[in-house]
């Protein structure tokens, strides 16, 4: 049925919530990493939808599992048990520390039953006093209202009246200032196992050991957000796997279902028995077409070939980034890791990481950033070597055009 009123961007501030302010670009169809607007005009994807379209639009393993499940049955709810969440929760504890998992239907509710997991567990094994949870300045966990308040941004959670409590931030990178915090009241330390939204920050060896060292001697929880980093991201199935450090419960979405909503929480049988029954929920929560779609996404992922082959990838973006800054001179730094890249601004070009956006979307690129000075490149994780070469040539431009303004 053809709408009798134009479907553009006016029409989202006529009939939308005003909490995002998005391009005025509307995509319509995207296959790899490639993209289609209204006017049939092509873009190079180097944003992923936010680090989630893992195997770019359209891959033929998603379209089809999504179409086999389409026509067997939709959603049943957690009143009954349905093959895909089965499935694909048995392949999740087969390729990791975990032994247990509960399917969310995001990166925050993930993170919601993460945080009321490690209170349970505290009240129940060590008693009442045990409740604090540390996070880390500039982290990002969600934005229900305990995550945001979890999370190391005030200017996220400030406004909406009073915050869930005995929440603490310690600097990341800085084992003191974590130091200066825990004590055996702690009850879970939480932290990205590379800060996302928070600039692109890797953590150093010593950090994310200490981190974990500090958590067995408070008998603390250590809880990874890899919401962002999980799923191949960073060249590894999940970050922890490259860091030497496990967690205690681990949190994944984004990627996980390929551009199809879903999130879990993962964790061990000891902790996990502390969800009893009735403790916590969710009615799409294991959704049966979200797990079929994530189980194609994470058996075409989980694969060393793949894998190696974002470290390939990301090894052409790193270089064609320096080379574009031999030219120009606009970066002090590129950095990340894997297919998770940031590329941050210099002195001279301080705040305008947007204009960069912008500059980008004008040649025929889409690009993320992060924070108001980092350019934050988070592609298909199968991108193709032309395609990155081809993008990297439309970012040139864009990065001329703002510099010969
Ligand atoms: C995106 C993100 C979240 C939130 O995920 P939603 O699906 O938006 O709820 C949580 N943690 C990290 C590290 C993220 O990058």
């Amino acid at each position: 049925m053809p709408a009798t009123f134009s479907v553009d961007r006016n029409l989202f501030d006529e009939v939308m919530v005003p909490n995002y302010s998005p391009s005025a670009v509307i995509p319509v169809r995207g296959k790899g990493s490639r993209v289609w607007d209204q006017q049939d005009r092509e873009y190079i994807d180097f944003a992923g939808g936010i680090a989630v379209n893992c195997l770019g639009h359209c891959h033929p393993a998603l379209v089809t599992a999504l179409q086999q499940q389409s026509e067997k049955i939709w959603h049943l709810s957690n009143v009954m048990t349905n093959e895909p969440a089965l499935r694909l929760a048995k392949k999740l504890v087969d390729n990791t520390f975990a032994e247990k998992v509960f399917f969310a239907n995001s990166g925050a509710e993930s993170n919601e039953a993460a945080f009321k997991l490690a209170r349970r567990w505290a009240l129940e094994v060590h008693g009442e006093e045990k409740s604090q949870i540390i996070a880390f300045k500039q982290g990002f966990h969600g934005r229900t209202f305990f995550t945001v308040t979890v999370g190391g941004q005030t200017s996220y959670s400030d406004g909406f009246g009073p915050k869930p409590g005995d929440i603490a931030h310690a600097e990341y990178n800085n084992l003191d200032s974590l130091k200066a915090l825990i004590s055996d009241k702690t009850c879970a330390v939480v932290m990205e196992p590379l800060q996302g939204e928070g600039g692109i920050v890797s953590p150093t060896d010593e950090f994310v050991k200490g981190v974990r060292q500090l958590c067995d001697e408070n008998n603390a929880l250590l809880v990874f957000d890899e919401v962002q980093t999980g799923v191949g991201r960073l060249g590894e199935l999940y970050a922890y796997m490259g860091l030497d450090v496990t967690p205690d419960i681990l949190t994944t979405a984004k990627a996980l279902g390929g551009g199809f909503p879903i999130g879990a929480m993962l964790t061990t049988t000891e902790i996990a028995k502390h969800l009893k029954i009735g403790t916590h929920g969710s009615t799409y929560g294991g959704n049966p077409l979200a797990c079929a779609v994530a189980e194609a996404a994470f058996d075409t992922v989980n694969d060393a070939q793949l894998l190696a082959g974002v470290n390939e990838k990301a090894q052409q973006y790193v270089a064609g980034l320096n080379a574009i800054n031999a030219k120009y001179q606009v970066f002090s730094e590129i950095r990340g890791k894997g297919l998770l890249i940031g590329a941050v601004l210099n002195d001279s070009y301080q705040g305008k990481a947007k204009d960069f956006l912008n500059a980008a979307m004008s040649e025929g690129l889409m690009v993320l950033v992060a924070g108001a000075s980092i350019i934050r490149f988070a592609p298909s994780l199968v991108i193709p070597s032309e395609d990155i070469s081809e993008g990297l040539a439309r970012f040139e431009q864009a990065v001329a055009s703002i510099v010969n303004q």
